[in-house]
């Protein structure tokens, strides 16, 4: 009885996979890049904004691998302008190497 009362008091962590790697982690280890209205796609570390969203982990392989290897396309369902991909690489480019020895 009391134990089951501890296992619902554990808060429930919203998880997502990133798109690159596949890997699942918590929600907010992750950053969500969202396709909006125009189809631009955008980085939303609220995670807030409406549209078609995928997730990357915050580190810079991921970033590379989503964003050049088509996945994250493939996800958002959209075809990334020249522009708009070197803007995301750039924004990837300020990640940290891996995630080793993180959280
Ligand atoms: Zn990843």
């Amino acid at each position: 009885m009391l134990s089951v009362m501890k296992m619902r008091s554990i808060k429930h962590v919203p998880q997502r996979t990133c798109v690159a790697c596949r890997r699942v982690k918590a929600k907010r280890e992750l950053v969500r890049l969202v396709r909006t209205a125009s189809g631009y796609v955008e980085v939303d570390p609220g995670g807030k904004k409406s549209g078609r969203g995928g997730y990357l982990c915050q580190v810079r392989d991921c970033w590379e691998k989503g964003l050049k290897g088509g996945r994250l396309e493939h996800v958002l369902r959209v075809k990334l302008s020249e522009d708009n991909r070197e803007q995301l690489v750039k924004y990837g480019r300020e990640m940290k190497d891996d995630d080793e020895g993180a959280s």
